[in-house]
């Protein structure tokens, strides 16, 4: 597939069976279940073992399955290269890992730069794994880009994670900004890209060195399975993470790796279709009595309601969330309890319209005073907007509300 075609179109068709020219070869690219690959001879094991990337030994140094996968993240990202993994979570370790230990000419200063609205279980990552080996993490509002030079300018941090709209705050990262103030002090850029997808943005234009994805989300989009990748542009950190992700055994299995292929054909669509829905619903929630605010860049009063706009081809994701003008924990069980349509539960990029209460589940394992300094108060929902017709979404949750 050539990277001349459109996104949608290599959406549609990138790592799909390459065998064209063989007789009856699946179109389809199969689930391959096999732990160990066979060679011609012991020459062929030996070559195999120094061209990973060219052949297969075992499933923990590469899958075809999984290698198609990558293809297809590559082509959408435009990156040299992709790493399909287990999880986000493990999408995330990858790319802070080879961030951190992949030599650079930067002197390092064992300090980590995160944005303070990072997912629930990043921040807790940060906090709980790689404070363990050194490394000292401050946060910043990333929104503040006077704060973050001068932070970025006095801390001289190895490494900038961000979120290119946050979860669950809907912040709005100005990529290209933050990503060239933090190659200007040496340092990597990782963004977290699971809510705006390839099809907001290709941000290796940016230049940002870790893509980051919870493919467990858009680019799965049913909800039934998890998964992680990582699209890298540098051939250098590429090779790095790859090494770390085989070594590790951070690796995805095939058929989740299928899946996700399977996912990713329709995610122009499914994207197209949950942002739209997501203006309407935020729109609507705004003009509710029993809503105090609503969090969505499509809605003017948002603080980066133009720079997304910009940035994001006119989308603004479809992540809602909403604070009850009742701030109680009584109020939003109720609210979960009366849904019908609306899935009370947790994860964003479903098919379905679902529910979330950030207090009780994604941000349960932070302190009450940085979660309410992150405006996560007690009060506040989460709604990740499905493919369903917008109107029956909004139906569900003003029967919910009254
Ligand atoms: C879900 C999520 C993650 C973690 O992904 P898992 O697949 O659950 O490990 C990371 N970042 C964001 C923004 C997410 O929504």
């Amino acid at each position: 597939m050539s990277q001349n075609n459109k996104l949608t179109t290599r959406l549609v068709h990138e790592g799909e069976h390459p065998e064209r020219n063989r007789v009856g070869a699946p179109t389809v690219m199969p689930i391959v279940s096999s732990a160990t690959y066979v060679q011609t001879n012991a020459e062929g094991i030996d070559w195999g073992f120094a061209n990973v990337n060219e052949s297969f030994t075992y499933i923990r140094r590469g899958n075809p399955t999984v290698q198609a996968l990558e293809t297809a993240v590559a082509s959408a990202e435009e990156t040299t290269g992709a790493i399909a993994t287990a999880t986000g979570m493990a999408a995330m370790f990858l790319a802070i890992q080879t961030a951190l230990y992949t030599p650079s000419t930067k002197k390092l200063s064992k300090r980590i730069l995160c944005s303070r609205d990072v997912f629930g279980s990043t921040f807790v990552m940060l906090k709980d794994v790689f404070a363990l080996q050194g490394y000292e993490t401050i946060l910043c509002d990333i929104t503040d880009l006077d704060e973050v030079k001068r932070v970025m300018h006095e801390q001289q941090p190895d490494v900038l994670i961000v979120e290119a709209i946050s979860n669950p705050m809907l912040k709005v990262s100005d990529i290209p900004t933050l990503t060239a103030m933090t190659h200007e002090i040496g340092g990597r850029m990782i963004v977290d890209a699971t809510i705006t997808t390839p099809v907001l943005r290709r941000m290796v234009y940016d230049g940002v060195d870790f893509i980051m994805h919870s493919a467990t989300k858009y680019l799965n989009g049913h909800g039934d399975i998890a998964a992680g990748v990582v699209a890298v542009n540098d051939p250098e950190l590429l090779k790095s993470a790859q090494k770390f992700s085989r070594l590790i055994g951070l690796n995805l299995a095939p058929y989740e790796a299928r899946m996700v292929s399977r996912g990713m054909k329709t995610l122009t669509l499914r994207m197209r279709q949950q942002c739209e829905n997501a203006n309407a619903v935020a729109a609507w929630l705004a003009q509710q009595p029993a809503i105090k605010s609503v969090f969505h860049p499509s809605l003017p009063n948002h603080p980066q309601h133009e720079l997304c706009k910009r940035l994001f081809d006119g989308k603004f994701g479809a992540v809602v969330s909403f604070e009850l003008a009742d701030v109680s924990r009584a109020a939003v069980f109720g609210l979960m309890d009366r849904c019908k349509i609306i899935t009370p539960t947790t994860s964003i990029g479903d098919i379905y319209t679902l529910m979330t209460y950030p207090a009780i589940s994604s941000h349960r394992d932070i302190a009450p005073d940085e979660r309410a300094r992150q405006g996560i108060t007690d009060g506040l929902v989460r709604l990740s907007v499905g493919i369903e017709d917008a109107e029956d979404i909004i139906a569900d949750l003003a029967q919910a509300l009254a």
